[in-house]
């Protein structure tokens, strides 16, 4: 099969968070399973070019159809990691890609209809006729509704949409304004409640609704959190939507690329383990402690790597913080946020907490601290107050690293109790709490630090019976495969 991936995000070159390392870790799956894969992705002038080999333009004149005229972009061509990318550079005077960060602005909205209109006139010109194009989240939402409406029409009557959705809270709320850009030219046709009226707000267009719409398939990151979707707030509005088009949607779970993601030969770590091997996990805690300067102590340490968003439990996270300090461990951060107050927040906690040779925080977005801080620490934390699929969670079991979680979504679907769980004994692989109040955060962290203390060889088993699950893309690879063939 031929499979085009369209994404804001693709890992190691162009990551925020999870859609990013899906995005990569989907498409080597289903190219290892003999199909031709490729990824259009916006071409960012922050991007990690050091992660890019042999880029080189791969068409030249591309113009595409925009307001009343076009606009001229030049398309590249690159390996990321042995996948195929292009990428998309408009010339023109919006900047759309030029902006020293990937989301954020005032014209999002602007920047990825273009960029989905973009992607489909490249196809088009360039005579490609993938029998899939997978589109995932807002920003590609317009990507099925181009197809259909436009370029169905102009030659490309093969390809069928996969559209997946990472994240609900963020749909591509716009004006109408959007439609005459892209060409969707007749206003009061899209801007319908059977097509792209935003549920909520009458005078709005959605892009995600409009995803959902026109694709063949659509599907969200975990079984778990595609019922949230449907069944409460977790729709962000979307609800009657998806049920309209239920019998199109379901979840598959996301894997993890092991890889990318493997303590036995990650090139980011210093010392090398696997479940059998696990005592030289140890020397990266050492190092990790060096590297962030904490005291050498006999404490565990616990650790939050992720966006800081509210998405994301922030107040239990600082919460986690101080419970941890208190309570004879050490706590590493690891976070960004693009909100400015969240963002100001954790600077002023930083610089609180600035002297305590127990704790440490790093504002900011950093691929190799990530790996270093997976394989260093003992637990990771991830309060999460809506979790479509977590990588975080994934990634840290495959590093021997005790997941602490809130049930929620994907949490719920990878994530098993060791003290409560219907799974057997043998299956259980962290920690899991239900309320979102500190209470529930503290009692969590506290059995979780008092068998680290207290029965330590305890402590070992859950890490070895967490390193031993598979949450590789072998599975999810399958998956979609049949969602492609049952929509071909
Ligand atoms: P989300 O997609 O909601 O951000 P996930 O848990 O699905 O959350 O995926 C997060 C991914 O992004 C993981 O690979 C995580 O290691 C990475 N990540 C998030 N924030 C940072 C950061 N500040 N620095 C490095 N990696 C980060």
């Amino acid at each position: 099969m031929y499979i085009v991936m369209i994404a804001s995000e693709c890992a190691p070159v162009s990551k925020v968070g999870g859609l990013a390392d899906v995005v990569y870790g989907l498409s080597r799956e289903l190219e290892i399973r003999g199909n031709e894969v490729e990824i259009i992705l916006p071409k960012y002038d922050c991007m990690r070019y050091d992660h890019i080999w042999d880029l080189n333009v791969a068409y030249q004149d591309l113009l595409v159809p925009w307001d009343d005229g076009a606009i001229h972009c030049t398309v590249w061509f690159g390996s990321v990691q042995g996948r195929k990318c292009f990428f998309i550079e408009p010339h023109s005077n919006n900047n759309f890609f030029h902006r020293e960060r990937y989301y954020g602005f005032p014209d999002d909205a602007m920047r990825f209809a273009f960029f989905s209109k973009a992607s489909l006139e490249f196809l088009l010109k360039s005579n490609r006729h993938p029998n899939i194009i997978h589109c995932h989240d807002w920003q590609t939402g317009l990507v099925p509704v181009l197809l259909y409406e436009i370029y169905q029409h102009q030659g490309m009557h093969h390809s069928r949409v996969c559209y997946t959705i990472h994240n609900f809270r963020y749909q591509g709320i716009t004006g109408i304004d959007i439609l005459s850009a892209t060409k969707l030219d007749r206003a009061e046709y899209y801007h319908h409640p059977d097509r792209l009226k935003d549920n909520t707000h009458p005078s709005a267009l959605n892009f995600m609704k409009g995803g959902i719409v026109y694709s063949n398939f659509v599907t969200t990151v975990s079984p778990k959190h595609a019922g949230e979707a449907r069944h409460t707030d977790q729709g962000y509005g979307l609800n009657d939507t998806l049920h309209k088009h239920q019998n199109k949607f379901c979840g598959v779970l996301n894997g993890l690329d092991y890889e990318v993601w493997n303590p036995e030969i990650d090139p980011l770590i210093p010392y090398h383990y696997t479940a059998v091997t696990l005592d030289n996990k140890y020397g990266n805690k050492s190092a990790l402690r060096d590297r962030l300067l904490l005291r050498q102590a006999f404490k565990p340490i616990i650790a939050y790597v992720g966006r800081l968003d509210v998405q994301k439990g922030v107040h239990l996270i600082r919460h986690g913080i101080f419970y941890a300090l208190q309570n004879e461990a050490q706590f590493v951060l690891l976070g960004s946020s693009p909100e400015a107050s969240i963002n100001n927040d954790f600077w002023q906690l930083k610089h609180e907490l600035n002297d305590n040779e127990d704790c440490h925080l790093e504002i900011g977005f950093n691929e190799e601290l990530a790996h270093l801080i997976y394989a260093g620490a003992d637990m990771i934390i991830m309060p999460s107050m809506y979790e479509p699929c977590g990588l975080t969670q994934l990634i840290a079991l495959r590093y021997g690293t005790v997941p602490i979680v809130r049930s929620v979504g994907g949490l719920v679907d990878t994530i098993f109790d060791r003290d409560n769980s219907s799974k057997p004994l043998t299956a259980r692989n962290g920690y899991v709490f239900d309320e979102a109040d500190y209470t529930a955060i503290e009692t969590v962290m506290h059995r979780a630090i008092s068998l680290w203390y207290a029965y330590p060889d305890q402590f070992r088993k859950l890490i070895r019976q967490g390193m031993q699950y598979n949450y590789s893309w072998h599975r999810s690879g399958q998956h979609y495969l049949d969602i492609y063939e049952h929509i071909q």
